[in-house]
């Protein structure tokens, strides 16, 4: 389906294509026609569907004709000043042929940063995307303009609630006029969510796409180990699959740390990202790693869900996720749009319940890799089974190294199972990262969305604090 068909304004179409979006994904298809009809909306995309343009262009094309001067005509209230960032970077180069003014407004930075959004926000911007915490500071003074709301947008919904923000949320509402039209986007759709949803929307239509499944092009693998044959597999897998664009994950600041240093020990060509660092020195990482100028990048789960970087060929699990989404959202920043990418996970003794869980949520078991017999015996996947007891005996198996492993695939570089990814990339998806349209990276709007900050930051409330 092609966007004309919605029905937008010319000068959204425009923006469209400087996009490089030449047909709406499924998500849009279903989404678009609901927000142009003004009915409420909850809905289950995952990252990666395209469900940010699927809600900012049908609330610009509404604005187009209805936006006030003075006032704020929707808001978009995401978890992270990362996502926030993102959104603003979305919906500039998507508006930017038309009247439609925004800015992000998130946690940290200086006071610089705070008296622009201050201006914009007691000026009126038509679209302000922010982060709870923050948005409640400028509440509090009084100058936010906010009488005259039209759309208010919760994405990422269920990482707000995982945060603590279910109160901030209410408090922001508590400041908009009761008529206005209420969109919720989560991952998943948890009882929390649907007490959430029951309070704010109104006879809302639902969406549900795919939940909580990768993409099908995305390869999945695991390595089975002990905790200490992990960094060796790492520098392993980089160097025998030699790609231009790798994303390791960590759960700890720590571990992403100590994994750097390791992998620079090494020679690799590599940098860290995780909320120690400051806005502007992760925006500088960020830059490199999407440009390709640094083909390997160590992140904590600050980077999981929504930040768009595209063309990622291999995603590294360095340990399991916490939970089914994190796993979906980490691996989901591979093949992104219409590349494919693949993903190893690597599950120490300690994290195989945990992996089971998420295999269970997946509905199917991911293919265990051997690992290569120069790293000695590997422990056997024996996580606990639902009804609590453990599997196969939590027995050491021999590695299978050459000679044939379980399943029969034996030392053969991972690179070499699967059609190389990079070659059958979309450049529609790249759009608005790595080729933005210069008129991207100049037009702000009330003040611009893309300011730096440093200090204390949104998402460092995330589970357990961890990022
Ligand atoms: P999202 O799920 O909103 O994070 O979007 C994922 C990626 O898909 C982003 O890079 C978007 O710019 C891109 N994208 C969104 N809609 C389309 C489309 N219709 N055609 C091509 N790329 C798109």
């Amino acid at each position: 389906m092609t966007f004309r068909e919605f029905g937008l304004d010319e000068s959204l179409l425009e923006g469209i294509e400087a996009s490089g979006y030449e047909n709406a994904t499924p998500v849009q298809e279903q989404v678009i026609p609901i927000i142009l009809s003004g009915k409420d909306l909850i809905a289950s995309a995952q990252t990666g569907t395209g469900k940010t343009a699927a809600f900012l262009l049908p609330i610009v094309n509404k604005l187009i004709n209805a936006r006030h001067d003075d006032q704020i005509s929707a808001l978009v209230i995401v978890p992270t000043r990362e996502l926030a960032v993102q959104i603003a970077q979305n919906l500039e180069g998507l508006s930017y042929f038309t009247p439609i003014s925004s800015i992000a407004v998130y946690g940290g930075g200086d006071g610089s940063n705070f008296s622009t959004e201050k201006q914009a926000l007691s000026r009126g911007a038509d679209i302000v995307i922010c982060t709870p915490g923050r948005m409640i500071a400028h509440l509090n003074m009084g100058y936010v303009k906010m009488k005259a709301l039209q759309f208010l947008v919760l994405d990422e919904a269920d990482r707000m609630l995982d945060m603590g923000f279910y109160d901030d949320i209410m408090k922001i509402i508590s400041f908009m006029p009761p008529v206005r039209q209420n969109l919720l986007f989560s991952a998943t759709m948890p009882t929390k969510i649907r007490e959430l949803a029951r309070k704010i929307l109104h006879d809302p239509a639902e969406v549900n796409i795919a939940i909580s499944k990768p993409p099908a092009k995305i390869v999945q693998k695991a390595f089975v180990v002990y905790e200490t044959q992990k960094i060796p597999l790492v520098k392993w897998l980089l160097k025998s699959t030699n790609l231009k664009s790798t994303l390791i994950f960590c759960s700890k600041k720590h571990n992403v740390k100590q994994l750097t240093a390791e992998l620079r020990r090494s020679k690799f060509n590599v940098k860290e990202i995780h909320s120690d660092l400051e806005q502007g020195a992760r925006e500088d990482v960020l830059l490199e790693f999407r440009s390709r100028r640094l083909p390997i990048l160590v992140a904590t789960d600050i980077l999981s869900r929504g930040i768009d970087i595209d063309n990622i060929e291999m995603v590294i699990n360095y340990d399991v996720p916490n939970d089914g989404e994190d796993y979906v959202h980490r691996i989901g920043r591979t093949a992104r749009a219409e590349t494919d990418g693949i993903a190893f996970t690597f599950i120490s003794e300690k994290e195989q319940n945990k992996f089971r869980s998420i295999e269970d949520l997946l509905g199917q078991p991911v293919d265990k890799e051997p690992v290569p017999a120069e790293f000695g015996p590997a422990p056997e996947y024996s996580p606990r089974s639902k009804s609590g007891r453990s599997g196969r005996g939590g027995g050491k198996r021999r590695n299978p190294g050459g000679g044939g492993g379980h399943n029969g695939q034996g030392r053969n570089s991972p690179g070499q199972q699967r059609n190389h990814p990079g070659g059958a990339q979309r450049g529609s998806a790249s759009g608005n990262q790595g080729q933005r349209a210069p008129h991207q990276q100049g037009r702000q709007g009330h003040g611009g969305n893309g300011q730096s900050g440093h200090g204390h930051s949104e998402h460092g409330q995330g589970r357990g604090g961890a990022q």
